[in-house]
């Protein structure tokens, strides 16, 4: 049994970061456009967002979500594993300060990968269970798990119903570890 992790809003506290930063240089309250996928600022072109947006990251390393790290660090749902799994669509001109941020905090054996289309890697490695905050992600990698958690964040609250029946909403990483030592999950997906 494998498991990885998406970084961003689900290890790494990372929207607070980026609602201050951007605040402070555009005067504009992302949090206005919460319910998008992308994060848009009036009058940006989304390109520069995006670029502003690794930028600010990498020069401000966000806080952990503290429940997260430690179940990544102490719980032993992940031992049948050599590693901690990492599947983030951070591009890797900013993989130095990534794996600045995931020395100080994981302080288990890990690897991480850079790469937007993530179902690549869930199947590459047999990933059985992925989780990740994006709605976009989880839908697109599901087929190939036997289940995907949405870590539940207010821009995927208010998701319809999906069509697929292995995807659970979480609302942390330690609910996980019950989830996955009580085995048949067909009763809880979304
Ligand atoms: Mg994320």
């Amino acid at each position: 049994m494998k498991i990885a992790f998406d970084l961003d809003s689900v290890v790494i506290d990372t929207y607070p970061t980026l609602r201050n930063c951007i605040y402070e240089k555009y005067g504009y309250d992302i949090i206005h456009t919460m319910d998008k996928f992308k994060i848009n600022v009036p009058n940006i072109e989304p390109y520069n967002m995006e670029y502003e947006i690794n930028n600010i990251i990498a020069n401000n390393p966000p806080a952990p979500i503290q429940s997260s790290v430690d179940f990544i660090n102490y719980s032993d749902v992940c031992d049948g594993q050599n590693k901690i799994i990492f599947i983030t669509a951070r591009p890797k001109y900013i993989e130095k300060e990534t794996i600045d941020w995931l020395d100080t905090y994981i302080n288990r054996d890990y690897e991480v990968y850079f790469e937007p289309k993530k179902s690549k890697i869930i199947q590459k490695l047999n990933i059985d269970y992925f989780v990740d905050d994006r709605f976009k992600y989880i839908v697109d990698v599901s087929p190939h798990l036997r289940y995907g958690f949405l870590f539940d964040q207010p821009w995927n609250e208010n998701k319809e119903i999906l069509t697929t029946d292995n995807i659970i909403r979480i609302f942390d990483l330690k609910t996980l570890e019950n989830f996955i030592k009580c085995g048949d999950l067909t009763s809880l997906a979304i």
